[in-house]
């Protein structure tokens, strides 16, 4: 079986249509998204749409616990502030009730997915000891998971843990190992950070344990041009160019 992973489509309709048409291109089985579907850019209604009515399975980000009211974007920077409170005052009931009807954290089988932390969708894995305490809280969880999905940095990452060390491993093509436990970010669909401005994202080959990671490019002007045209701050726009 084929699972792809989307996080932070942030929404991006243009990357996020890019996205879908290439998972469907590899023939995925299941589209999973662990979350921040709005906030940053101009088209979140039309994202929270495709998203809802694909059936994808999705986790609750902070822009979209922000957006929906569940929380006020108190320790956000200003640009990201001013996107999420546009966002609050775009989105439709229907979009409103779907985001606030997201569970903050997700198991299924042998996987945990989850936006920024387990237990904490505000906080970051940055640095080994936020992997640390990750794969802790994993582990505590029960021996049969296996591989925790997060996003929120908007950078991929595969972490691997065995005998109480943390590894980074390497991409595009990872084999996963029996006896580690994997802590897997797919990177951002909507607003990459790691300089290259295609969106990106995962496919996990439950057969083959094998993840892949994937990147699409998307027409960046046309999302550009609708940020603009939306009022919202140009930064937004200019940093699509360069994935920053
Ligand atoms: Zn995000």
């Amino acid at each position: 079986m084929r699972t792809a992973v989307t996080a932070d489509i942030h929404a991006n309709l243009e990357a996020l249509l890019a996205v879908l048409a290439r998972i469907e291109a590899i023939g995925a089985d299941e589209i999973m998204c662990l979350g921040d579907i709005v906030g940053y850019n101009a088209d979140p209604n039309l994202c929270a749409d495709i998203v809802r009515s694909r059936n994808i399975r999705c986790v609750l980000g902070n822009h979209d616990a922000c957006a929906a009211g569940l929380e006020e974007p108190d320790g956000f920077n200003p640009v990201a502030q001013r996107a999420v409170l546009w966002t609050r005052d775009k989105l439709t009931d229907e979009n409103r009730l779907f985001l606030r009807s997201l569970p903050r954290e997700q198991r299924v089988g042998d996987l945990f997915l989850f936006h920024g932390s387990i237990h904490d969708t505000n906080r970051y894995i940055l640095y080994m000891n936020d992997a640390l305490d990750n794969f802790t809280m994993l582990a505590a969880m029960g021996k049969s998971l296996r591989i925790g999905f997060f996003g929120h940095t908007h950078e991929k990452a595969a972490l691997s843990f065995d005998h109480g060390a943390v590894s980074v491993e390497l991409w595009p093509d990872l084999k996963l190992a029996e006896e580690k436990r994997y802590l897997i970010n797919p990177g951002s669909v909507g607003q990459p950070r790691d300089g290259d401005p295609r969106a990106s994202f995962l496919v996990y080959d439950t057969d083959g344990h094998r993840v892949t990671f994937n990147r699409v490019e998307y027409n960046v002007h046309a999302c550009q041009d609708k940020i603009i045209r939306a009022g919202l701050p140009s930064w937004l726009a200019e940093r699509l160019a360069s994935g920053t």
